[in-house]
C-alpha cells in the first residue's frame, strides 16, 4: 500500500475532533476524558489524528513539502490507535493508523530520514535488536531454565523473548516467571537464544518496510525450522507485529501466535496451572496499546468504497486481548480489579510506543505519568501490565516523579499464586 491509496480516509476527515477524545458514552470524568497523548501534550492540531491526515493530504497534493517540522510531527505519535479506535464510532470509513503508518514509510522512501531513528536503525543492523546489545547474549535470560534450544531440537511450543525482555535485566524475573509458569505446567517449550532477533515492529513503524519484511522472514523461517505449532510471547509489540504487521505486509507465521496471557489463561482453563495462593493486593490493569485495540488481526485490504465495508472487515479496537490477562487476574485469590476509567480499547497509551521513547523521552514520561495519576486515582496499590515497553516506562516515571507505587508483571503475580514464588 502507499499514502495515495489513503487519499479518500484523508480527505473523508469531517474535522470533527471526535479522534482527540475518549467517546462520549465511555467518558467518566473530564479529567480522564482525552485519548490522545500527541494532542494533550503539544496542543495543536497537526499533532491529533485529524491533523496528521489533514498533512498527508496536503504532502500528497504537493501543497506541503516533509520538511523538518513535519517530521518532527509525524514522528511525535505512539501509534496508539486511539484516535482510529474513537473516529471509528462516527466514521467508520476511516483508518487513521493506517495513515499514520503510510505517512512514516513515506518519508523513509522519500529519502527524508529522522536523524533520532538512526540508533535504532543501526542497532538492528548490528546486533538484530533495537537496543543496541549484543546478539551473542540474546538467550542469557533463560540460563538455569530447562528450555530447549531450538536450533538443535523440536519443540511444541516456540517462546519469543523480544528485544526488551531479553536485554533489560530489570525485568528478566518477569520474563522468567512466565516461561516457569509454562515449564511447570508441562509445556514442550523452546527458545531460538541468540539466534532470536527483533520480530522487526519497531522499524515498520519507523517507516522501514524493506527492514521489516526482512525480519518477518527470518522469523517465519525459525519457526518452520523449531517445528512448533504455536509461537506464545510476552511482548505486546511482538504480539501486534505477528497479527497485524506481518499479515500486513503479506506474511503469516506458519502456527497459531499467542499472547503469554493467553496461553497462560488456557492452561488455568485446563487445569495445568493451579492459581491458589492468595495475593493480598489492590491492583489496576493497564491494557498495552499493541494487546488491546493494535493486535487485532489483519483483516485484509477493502479496495472498494469504505462505506460499503462490511463490519467485519473494519478495525475497530474491540478485538484485541483484553479478557485473558483480566481473567488471570481475577482468578488469583484475595487479588482484587480496580479498573481505571479509560481501559480496554479505550485504554491511554502508556508513551513508549511508536519509537517515541528514544526520540522524545519527555513527551513519552509525560504520556505515562498520567496514565499513573489514573492509575494511583482508582485507589489501587499498584499497576500491572503485561508487556515489557509498558512496564520499562511506567518504572522509570515512578523513579522521576517519586510517586510511592508499584508496576507488576502480570506473570510476577501468577507465579507467587502458583506457589512457585514466595512473594512479589
Ligand atoms: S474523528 Fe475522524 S472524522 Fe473526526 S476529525 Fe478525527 S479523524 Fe476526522
Ligand atoms: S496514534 Fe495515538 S498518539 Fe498518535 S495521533 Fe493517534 S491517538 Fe494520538
Amino acid at each position: 500500500m502507499a499514502l495515495s491509496d489513503y487519499q479518500r480516509d484523508m480527505e473523508g476527515c469531517s474535522r470533527c475532533s471526535s479522534c482527540k477524545w475518549v467517546p462520549y458514552i465511555q467518558m467518566k470524568s473530564a479529567r480522564f476524558a482525552k485519548n490522545c497523548p500527541a494532542i494533550c501534550y503539544h496542543n495543536f492540531h497537526a499533532y491529533s489524528g485529524s491533523g496528521r491526515m489533514i498533512m498527508g493530504l496536503s504532502i500528497l497534493r504537493n501543497r506541503s513539502e516533509l520538511s523538518e517540522e513535519v517530521k518532527d510531527i509525524l514522528y511525535r505519535c505512539q501509534l496508539c490507535g486511539a484516535c482510529d479506535t474513537a473516529c471509528k464510532l462516527y466514521r467508520d470509513d476511516i483508518d487513521i493508523t493506517e495513515v499514520l503508518l503510510e505517512l512514516r514509510s513515506f518519508c523513509v522512501e522519500s529519502g527524508q530520514l529522522v536523524l533520532e531513528n538512526m540508533a535504532v536503525i543501526d542497532a538492528l543492523k548490528q546486533e538484530d535488536n533495537v537496543l543496541g546489545e549484543p546478539k551473542s547474549k540474546r538467550g542469557d535470560w533463560a540460563v538455569g531454565l530447562d528450555v530447549k534450544d531450538v536450533s538443535v531440537e523440536k519443540a511444541g511450543v516456540l517462546f519469543h523473548a523480544g528485544c526488551r525482555y531479553s536485554y533489560d535485566t530489570d525485568l528478566r524475573d518477569s520474563l522468567r516467571a512466565g516461561v516457569q509458569l509454562m515449564l511447570n505446567s508441562g509445556v514442550d517449550l523452546g527458545i531460538a537464544g541468540k539466534d532470536e532477533s527483533c520480530c522487526g515492529g519497531r522499524v515498520y513503524e519507523l517507516g522501514y518496510r524493506g527492514e521489516a519484511e526482512n525480519y518477518a522472514d527470518d522469523m517465519i523461517s525459525r519457526v518452520k525450522a523449531s517445528g512448533a505449532d504455536t509461537i506464545v510471547t510476552a511482548c505486546a509489540d511482538g504480539y501486534a507485529a505477528f497479527k497485524y504487521l506481518y499479515p500486513r505486509m503479506g506474511k503469516e507465521l506458519p502456527c497459531e501466535v499467542l499472547h503469554l496471557t493467553q496461553f497462560l489463561e488456557r492452561l488455568v482453563k485446563d487445569g495445568k496451572l493451579k492459581l491458589r495462593d492468595a495475593v493480598p493486593l489492590n491492583v489496576t490493569y493497564h491494557d498495552p496499546c499493541h494487546l488491546g485495540r493494535m493486535s487485532e488481526p489483519f483483516l485484509g485490504q477493502w479496495d472498494g468504497n469504505k462505506l460499503e465495508r462490511p463490519m467485519s472487515m473494519k478495525r475497530t479496537g474491540r478485538k484485541g486481548i483484553y479478557d485473558a490477562p483480566r481473567n488471570l487476574l481475577t482468578s488469583i485469590p484475595g487479588l482484587r480489579l480496580l479498573e481505571m476509567e479509560r481501559i480496554r480499547e479505550y485504554s491511554w497509551c502508556c508513551g513508549a510506543g511508536g519509537g517515541v521513547y528514544d526520540t522524545n523521552p519527555e513527551f513519552a514520561l509525560w504520556t505515562a505519568r498520567e496514565r499513573l495519576e489514573e492509575a494511583v486515582s482508582t485507589g489501587a496499590e499498584a499497576i500491572v501490565t503485561a508487556c515489557p515497553w509498558c512496564e520499562r516506562i511506567f518504572r522509570d516515571s515512578l523513579e522521576e516523579t517519586g510517586i510511592d507505587f508499584k508496576v507488576y508483571d502480570l506473570a510476577d503475580l501468577a507465579l507467587v499464586s502458583a506457589g512457585i514464588l514466595a512473594r512479589v
